[in-house]
């Protein structure tokens, strides 16, 4: 299935690697070399290669982490910026991520310390949030988003970029799947390099909970005991990253020293 533009604007023109896409990926790395050399040159003088007692990682180029503490919970969009809007129900992204975030801080309420990006209708520029999460330690950043593209695809995607990000995306991936009775028509588990998957010195994963542009998934979403089951579901995953790390999540994915994603590389 061909790229589409994404309803919410998260990803349209940026680079991602998935398995579907092998011949992308061949020229992606021979890309990825050469952004290597530049990442280093740029950034190599001003940040460390190497992790800190705080659990920051300029890279992200090791295991997931096991035993954090804090979780970011980023509630995609928000004032200004509605992000999708469902022609079947009227629904905002914006709204709809908002309300995940309350319901997955409330179910992991004794487990973490948890940080709500925003915790009302307030629009936060990607950068903001990006320097909002490095602001805390031993922690990980779970941004919510809804989705929309053609009327046909629906089903639950996962985006992540670091290397100690992919645990915790194959987690919170099949978290959903679980929950979702989608067909698999979308795209699972994608490796992107977004401003929020790549920017943060911590791990970080997007989650898209499913297509608002699609009729039956849109009214699924609409029901507050359906939202309630993922955002159950999500936690649920992140404690299982808390406890056990990456065990059992597979194989790790190649090392990328790609450049911080900018605003200029897409619209976001
Ligand atoms: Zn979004």
């Amino acid at each position: 299935m061909p790229f589409f533009v994404s309803g919410c604007f998260d990803f349209v023109l940026d680079i991602a690697i998935h398995p579907r896409y092998a011949l992308l990926s061949h020229h992606i790395m021979k890309y990825s070399s050469l952004a290597a050399l530049a990442s280093l040159v740029l950034f190599s003088s001003c940040t460390s290669p190497t992790g800190s007692s705080s659990g920051h990682d300029y890279w992200g180029h090791r295991p997931g982490p096991r035993g954090f503490t804090t979780v970011i919970l980023d509630a995609g969009h928000g004032g200004k910026d509605s992000g999708a809007t469902s022609r079947w129900t009227g629904q905002r992204e914006k709204d709809l991520t908002l309300d995940m975030v309350k319901r997955i801080k409330s179910e992991l309420a004794g487990s973490f310390h948890t940080v709500l990006m925003r915790d009302s209708d307030e629009f936060i520029e990607l950068d903001d949030r990006v320097l909002r999460a490095n602001r805390q330690g031993n922690a990980v950043l779970v941004s919510v988003h809804f989705n929309s593209g053609p009327q046909q695809v629906r089903g639950p995607e996962t985006y992540y970029w670091r290397v100690d990000s992919h645990g915790l995306a194959s987690r919170l991936q099949a978290a959903m799947e679980n929950v979702s009775p989608a067909e698999r028509a979308n795209r699972e588990k994608v490796r992107r390099r977004l401003r929020l998957t790549r920017n943060p010195e911590i791990p970080c994963v997007l989650v898209e909970c499913g297509y608002l542009s699609h009729a039956s998934e849109a009214q699924l979403v609409s029901n507050s005991d359906y939202r309630q089951k993922m955002a159950s579901a999500l936690a649920e995953a992140i404690r299982t990253q808390a406890a056990v790390g990456d065990a059992g999540t597979g194989p790790l994915p190649q090392p990328i020293n790609a450049p911080p994603s900018r605003a200029s590389d897409a619209p976001e």
